[in-house]
């Protein structure tokens, strides 16, 4: 699929230019073309959304809701279910954080990003041991929900991919596994959503969040989607306009407020049209380029970078569940001898090739996929151990549509 910047030159320090390489998509994606003529008709259209009786107003308004219809059939979401539009996916969890009833107990795993991992900070949060294997994880699940109060309200967060391993987590097995001791699940599908079909109604999973400058639309948008009560019936996540169905003045001097049920109750603000736009229009390209050809595609570029790197003796590629994993276009791996930093930085000026290093927001799974201790505080993206000691952080490519 074509997307942004694919003829990009960049200036390499031996002299002359090259064609961009990007390979950071699982950082942010490069957006769609399609996107982008979207947005380019748009744009001169665009007006208040949910506030003026002009006739841009009432096209962005229709523009606006009829987005949230094209994200719900994107996600394959159930009868019910509300889509509110956030920043992002650390937006998104942070937005079910509030949202979560008094004394929910969270229960995620140490391998998720720090998005899923740190923004449960008014509940009691149980981290689980980093699993080796996909059955491994679910019964490390099992065994930590059986020992919970059976009554209380639970939450499990996961990711479907991996943003380190590019690994698929089993969601289907955990949501019912955690569906089987009354817990709910929310799903971390910011790496998952832009290379996979994600059913919310197959995969039975509470809420689902991802992000669009991931999903091959640009920065400021992002969605959570999923089941309306513990959205209705907590505090708005910001207060404000547009979150208010009513506000009076007491005859005590206060001020009563009647907030929206749906999903405005948590958008109080204006909202990013434009970005919210832009992901349903990410959503209609890739349900209309069809994921099979995309996840065929795929495979053949990891089958292929896999291929290369293995002929390096010096690499070592990350791996949590192991070498036949299914897994998503993310591949991480170190270089013996190499400061990782130095090797992304060299790939950079000398070929023109866009990855990443460090540890990728996943401090605790890195360290254990390094052979360190997850718990060892360590530094973030701390310069490489002295040649032949084990590296402190690792090089990350990945890649998607428009590879
Ligand atoms: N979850 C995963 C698995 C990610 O890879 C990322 C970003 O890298 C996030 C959450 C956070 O996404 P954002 O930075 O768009 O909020």
């Amino acid at each position: 699929m074509p997307v942004l910047g694919r003829d990009v030159t960049v200036p390499l320090v031996t002299g002359g230019e090259v064609t961009y390489a990007a390979l950071d998509y699982a950082a942010s994606a490069p957006a769609l073309q399609r996107v982008w003529d979207d947005v380019a008709a748009y744009a001169p259209y665009y007006g208040s959304v949910h506030r003026g009786a002009g006739y841009l107003s009432q096209l962005s308004t229709d523009l606006f809701e009829n987005s949230r219809a094209t994200v719900a059939e994107f996600l394959d979401c159930r009868p019910g279910d509300q889509v509110v539009f956030t920043r992002s996916t650390t937006d998104s969890l942070n937005l079910l954080a509030a949202a979560i009833p008094a004394g929910c107990e969270v229960f995620v795993f140490e391998t998720e990003h720090h998005a899923s991992l740190l923004p449960w900070r008014d509940a009691r949060v149980t981290y689980l041991d980093a699993p080796r294997t996909p059955a491994r994880a679910v019964e490390t699940l099992e065994r930590a929900l059986a020992d919970r109060d059976p009554y209380g309200p639970a939450l499990v967060c996961v990711t479907g991919a991996s943003n380190v391993t590019g690994e698929l987590w089993p969601v289907k097995e955990l949501a019912a596994a955690a569906h089987a001791h009354g817990a709910r699940i929310v799903l971390d599908a910011a790496q998952l959503a832009p290379h996979h079909p994600v059913s919310v109604a197959d995969l039975d999973v509470d809420w689902v969040a991802f992000s669009g400058h991931k999903l091959y639309a640009p920065f400021g948008s992002g969605v959570l989607a999923g089941r309306a009560d513990w959205l209705q019936d907590s505090q708005p996540y910001l207060a404000g306009g547009g979150a208010s169905r009513k506000v009076a003045r007491r005859a005590d001097g206060g001020v009563d407020v009647e907030w929206h049920t749906t999903a405005a109750r948590h958008e109080a603000g204006s909202p990013n049209v434009i970005g919210v736009y832009a992901i349903a229009s990410a959503c209609k390209a890739l349900t209309e380029a069809g994921f099979d050809a995309l996840v065929a595609r795929e495979r053949h570029l990891i089958d292929t970078v896999r291929a290369g790197l293995a002929e390096v003796p010096e690499v070592r590629v990350l791996s949590l569940f192991g070498d036949e994993a299914p897994r998503v276009g993310v591949i991480s791996f170190v270089v013996e001898g190499w400061n990782s930093s130095h090797f992304a930085a060299a790939l950079s000026a000398e070929y023109g090739i866009g990855v990443r290093d460090g540890l990728f927001c996943a401090h605790p799974l890195v360290r254990t996929l390094l052979g360190s201790d997850p718990r060892d505080p360590g530094e973030c993206g701390a310069p490489e151990a002295a040649p032949g000691e084990r590296s402190l952080n690792a090089i990350r490519v990945s890649f998607g549509a428009g590879t």
